[in-house]
């Protein structure tokens, strides 16, 4: 490996890092991926899925990336009566898939070294270098831009002097199994309710006629146990499963909060999980990540244009992400919010006297929130006369929500107005308590 310097070093080969590096390389940058792992996507800690309306906007996706495609995503409430029905998708082969973005990478002209772990920045006077541990030497490699893609327990951060840490009830233990032996499925099946997984949900998405992608995520932090004990509880529950193999599994995790509040810093900046791009609700990052992976590219090659890689010259990744895209997942944290704080009971109430409908759940995905006119009120109070106490926590999840996706909407335009700005945010968040 020669000991060049490099414009970008991006730690991390997943669905974001791969779609930064092509981003940037097709511009004409100068990119070296690092990975750790010996194969890029092995192995798979996901439950694979994703809306077929956002990755084709994303990528030109082909069929031997795909397990199945799928006629929805149906969400079950706890009573198991199915709620909603969301459009249609694919459940993914991730192992092809990561694989063929990092090799589209590749083709664009970025470099990659797989077996090679980063573990630490040096910050030099002009640049940065990244100290990378290979199974044959060390090397310190020099990049004007630093990009952590390096998922969910992100460390470039705190190497670059950032604080991420996150609260523990932000985060979503997952475990995830193959399991064979099953009968057809059309559709993808998320199970929403505390006795399932608690502040969590259960999920079963077909991955060919015989096999299914099948687990649970919990939320909660110490104590609230294991998902996987959660799932063999659920297996005995779900008729599809109880004469299913289970053939491989794996746990992991998912960041389920907002954003980071800044996602770049002085050569660095974050992308995918490593910057909590993720769906609060389902923790679904693939996409949210490739979107952000493109932007982050073309403000790359930006800011090196400009010969500002400071925070200054990085900033319009902020803006043009999360004003966009990022206020619907900080939205949507409001919402996993409240669906956290309801009982099974109260939440099988809601869908059955529709004080919670399923378009509420459909417009909140799009992140603005959603409205209840005055009328609209009026009937879903009389239609949940037992639960008043339900129908306020919507009201306000509504009103919190539209809060949120209007600051974000109005994202800071320089690191100036930050600080005023993240006060408000917290302000939203504390009164999304709902306990
Ligand atoms: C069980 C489970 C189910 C999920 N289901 C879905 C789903 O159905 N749909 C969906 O959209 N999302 C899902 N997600 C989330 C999704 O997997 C992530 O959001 C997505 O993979 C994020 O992509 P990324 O590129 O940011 O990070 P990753 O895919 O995690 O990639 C990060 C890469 O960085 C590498 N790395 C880490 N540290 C270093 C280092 N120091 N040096 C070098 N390399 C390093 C890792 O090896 C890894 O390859 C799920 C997550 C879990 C855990």
């Amino acid at each position: 490996m020669e000991e060049k310097k490099y414009n970008l070093i991006i730690i991390g080969a997943g669905p974001a890092g791969s779609m930064a590096a092509k981003t940037a390389a097709e511009s004409g940058l100068s990119v070296l991926m690092v990975e750790s792992r010996l194969q890029i996507g092995v192995p798979v800690q996901c439950a694979e899925g994703v809306s077929k309306k956002q990755l084709d906007k994303l990528i030109d996706v082909k069929p031997e990336h795909i397990s199945k495609k799928i006629k929805g995503f149906e969400i079950y409430s706890p009573d198991k009566t199915k709620v909603f029905v969301g459009g249609n998708g694919y459940v993914l082969e991730r192992k092809i898939f990561d694989r063929w973005l990092a090799e589209k990478a590749i083709e664009a002209g970025a470099e990659i070294m797989i077996d090679a772990k980063a573990i630490g920045l040096i910050k030099n006077e002009k640049d940065i270098a990244v100290k990378i541990k290979s199974s044959e030497k060390e090397y310190n490699l020099s990049a004007d831009i630093v990009i952590g893609a390096d998922g969910p327990a992100s460390v470039v951060g705190k190497w670059a002097g950032i604080n991420t840490d996150l609260n523990p009830s932000d985060i979503m233990i997952c475990q995830q199994f193959i399991a064979a032996g099953i009968e057809n499925l059309d559709c993808a099946e998320c199970y929403m309710g505390n006795e399932i997984a608690p502040a969590g949900y259960a999920w079963v998405f077909p991955k060919s006629t015989q096999e299914v992608n099948a687990g649970i995520g919990v939320t909660g932090g110490k104590g609230i146990g294991s998902p996987k004990k959660y799932f063999i509880d659920f297996k005995k529950k779900y008729p599809l499963l109880f004469e299913s193999t289970v053939i491989d599994g794996k746990g992991g995790a998912v960041p389920v909060r907002r954003p980071l509040k800044s996602l770049v810093g002085d050569g660095v900046a974050f992308v995918g999980d490593a910057a909590l791009q993720v769906n609060p609700i389902h923790g679904g990052g693939i996409g949210a990540g490739m979107r952000a992976g493109i932007i982050l590219g073309e403000v790359a090659r930006e800011a090196i244009a400009k010969r500002d890689v400071t925070a200054k010259g990085l900033w319009s990744y902020n803006t043009r992400y999360l004003s966009n895209f990022g206020k619907r997942l900080a939205a949507l944290e409001i919402f996993r919010r409240l669906l956290q704080s309801v009982s099974d009971e109260e939440l099988n109430y809601g869908f059955e006297k529709r004080i919670l409908e399923a378009g509420d759940l459909m417009a909140a995905n799009k992140g603005d929130g959603f409205s209840l006119s005055p009328i609209e009120k009026l009937k879903r109070v009389q239609r949940g006369a037992g639960k008043l106490s339900l129908l306020l926590k919507i009201q306000k999840t509504a009103s919190l929500m539209k809060k949120m996706s209007k600051a974000y909407a109005a994202y800071p335009s320089n690191s100036a107005g930050l600080d005023a700005w993240e006060k408000k945010v917290l302000g939203f968040i504390e009164d999304a308590n709902f306990e």
